[in-house]
């Protein structure tokens, strides 16, 4: 099943003319894993940006889960919905506890009773390791525990896909092991994902494809085998 189909997807700035996606396709099927990789600037956050709809694009065809995505604002609502994303900076809110930041979403957006959401939430806090948390404050974590937090929200949603741009990237190095093992887990259930990340062990390791962008290109789109033997 193809979860995610980008066709020939273009983006440009009208301010400056910079050309950020010059053509992009991708076919993401269900249960896959994606690494993007490529230089700072080629693209790859915006490309998978647009998967969620939180870029917009000018020409090209992008399809998830069956859905178009176009200016739709329902669309957009329910892609959201579908599509859990977890950024370099983990984004929580930091005036809410761990397990208030988990239990949001699903309280106000899908409309769970605060004991249900609560539930859902113990489970995966347990899940991502970090249970004992739960009533402490977003800056009382170390930056790993935050990510695993922020994994941790974004699965709340009970998302059939879940977006990563470079989530150890503002890890200190000895923290960017419990944030990839969460990643390798949630993997192996047979989570569609797609991250962006610089990490070569996982994407060996994980990934069933690596990708390359560079320019606003995908120039390589292959097993990890190949991709990183291919000189
Ligand atoms: P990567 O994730 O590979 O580092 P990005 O998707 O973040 O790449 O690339 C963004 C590129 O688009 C950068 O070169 C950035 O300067 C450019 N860019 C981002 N926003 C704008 C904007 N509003 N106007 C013009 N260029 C932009
Ligand atoms: P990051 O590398 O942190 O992802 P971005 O490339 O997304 O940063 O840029 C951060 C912000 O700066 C965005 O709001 C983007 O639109 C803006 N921006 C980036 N590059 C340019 C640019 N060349 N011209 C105008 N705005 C830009």
């Amino acid at each position: 099943t193809e979860m995610i189909v980008a066709r020939d997807v273009h983006k440009w700035y009208a301010s400056n003319q910079f050309h950020v996606l010059r053509g992009v396709s991708l076919t993401v099927c269900k249960g896959e894993v994606v690494v993007i990789m490529g230089p700072s600037g080629s693209g790859k956050s915006t490309f998978i940006r647009t998967f969620n709809a939180l870029e917009e694009y000018q020409r090209g065809k992008i399809v998830v889960d069956g859905i178009e995505l176009s200016h739709d604002v329902r669309n957009v609502d329910t892609i959201r919905r579908e599509v859990g994303m977890v950024f370099q900076q983990f984004n929580l809110f930091p005036h809410l506890t761990v397990l208030q930041n988990v239990t949001l979403a699903p309280t106000w957006v899908r409309r769970w009773k605060k004991a249900q959401a609560e539930v859902t939430a113990m489970q995966l806090l347990e899940k991502v390791g970090i249970l004992e948390q739960a009533k402490k404050y977003p800056g009382q974590l170390s930056g790993g525990q935050q990510q695993r937090v922020a994994i941790a929200r974004a699965l709340a949603m009970q998302p059939k896909i879940m977006l990563f741009d470079e989530p150890t990237s503002a890890l200190d190095p000895e923290m960017v092991r419990e944030v990839l093992d969460t990643m390798r887990s949630l993997a192996q259930e047979g989570m569609t994902m797609v991250c962006v990340t610089h990490e070569v062990g996982f994407a060996r390791e994980v990934a069933d494809r690596v990708v390359l962008m560079a320019d606003g290109l995908l120039v390589e789109d292959a097993t990890p085998d190949v991709f990183f033997n291919n000189p």
